[in-house]
């Protein structure tokens, strides 16, 4: 009589299975029409948030629909996108942090077969009492955004006077163990596009060591948001700083940005600049925005909603997605009349 054996299988093998089992239910190729491997998922998990940029949320829109996906939601569809290939994943917003079960939500998606890598992008504001859980949570990366550290332009820019409480969540975030904690900025001309906010943020990022980087406004607020007069190109960096020197691509490079630092100094600036250097050629991302609907680019595409669908449906519909990803997007610096909905799609 054949004996049974009992079986024990490590953790890392279960992963490992599960991550193949879940390649085979989605069956597809994760490269899209143009060759490009689509490798990078970003989650929106709410479009609530305590600020409300002039350049990204309409101020007159108060009421936010109760629309959330739920954590179950969210792995399922994570966990079919990670199986598939996108095996780095940026939770945004909104604001993700506003969530109560955020912590969850990243142990969840850590906990996926398929995902090597966990981020988040946020304002800041609520960090400073969660940035340890968050990192134990599995998160390895956080993105703040920090658009000026005068704190007068600070709430006209953010609609709140908390640019303090920004800074300690910055504090908080560098002193609890994340792998890389970055700065993003959104250049604004007549705002913060001036030689001395320029300057006085990169001294910020040489006093902490880390990355800063600047990215061109993209056309998205309120309809009557002057879009044409605030956007200034990723080049106005370089006049402000014409002593920064470019870092090769490949040594210490950093996905979308060109990397520049200063001589001698430990912090780096990038220059993101997806209107007057468009990168689509290069582009890996695809996005999920918070009530479920799956967006091809992130400044036009289309739209598939995955919320009601079983996991072999997403995988069809991640599919046929992918097939339909535009080849690059048709925005330009004059581009008028047109608004991303960015709140909703998280940037
Ligand atoms: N609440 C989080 C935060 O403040 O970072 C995450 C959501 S926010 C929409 C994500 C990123 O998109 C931020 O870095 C923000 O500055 C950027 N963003 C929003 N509107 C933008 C625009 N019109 N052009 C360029 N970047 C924009």
């Amino acid at each position: 009589m054949p004996v049974l054996q009992s079986v024990s299988l490590s953790e890392l093998h279960f992963r490992k299975i599960l991550a193949v089992i879940g390649r085979l239910l989605a069956g597809i190729d994760v490269r899209d029409s143009f060759s490009r491997e689509i490798s990078y998922l970003r989650m929106s998990v709410t479009r609530r948030c305590g600020f409300a940029c002039i350049y990204c949320a309409d101020r007159k829109c108060r009421s936010v629909p109760d629309d959330e996906l739920k954590p179950s939601e969210i792995f399922r569809i994570a966990g079919v996108l990670a199986g598939a290939g996108c095996h780095k994943v940026r939770l945004t917003g909104g604001e993700p942090l506003l969530r109560g079960d955020i912590a969850e939500i990243c142990r969840g998606i850590r906990d996926l077969p398929g995902v090597r890598e966990l981020a988040l992008t946020t304002s800041g504001l609520y960090l400073s009492g969660m940035a340890r859980e968050l990192f134990e949570a599995g998160v390895s990366r956080v993105n703040i955004s920090i658009d000026t550290l005068d704190p007068v332009k600070f709430e006209m820019i953010t609609g709140k006077n908390c640019l303090r409480k920004v800074l300690t969540g910055l504090e908080a975030a560098l002193s609890s163990g994340f792998e890389q904690v970055k700065i993003n900025t959104v250049l604004l001309r007549g705002i913060n596009d001036d030689a001395a906010s320029i300057r006085a943020l990169a001294d910020l990022a040489d006093r902490h060591s880390l990355d800063l980087r600047f990215i061109e406004l993209m056309p998205a607020g309120a309809a009557d948001f002057p879009y044409g007069e605030h956007f200034t190109a990723g080049s106005t960096v370089l006049k402000a700083l014409p002593e920064l020197m470019e870092i090769p691509e490949g040594a210490g490079s950093s996905g979308v940005a060109r990397m520049y630092r200063r001589e001698g100094r430990p912090g780096r600036i990038g220059i993101i600049s997806p209107i007057t250097g468009k990168f689509c050629q290069n582009c890996n991302r695809i996005r999920v925005l918070s009530d479920g609907r799956l967006r091809t680019c992130l400044l036009g595409g289309e739209e598939f909603n995955l919320r009601k669908l079983s996991e072999p449906e997403i995988a069809e519909v991640f599919r046929k997605a992918c097939a339909l990803r535009p080849k690059e997007h048709g925005i330009s610096a004059g581009s008028t009349g047109f608004r991303i909905p960015m709140q909703g799609i998280g940037g």
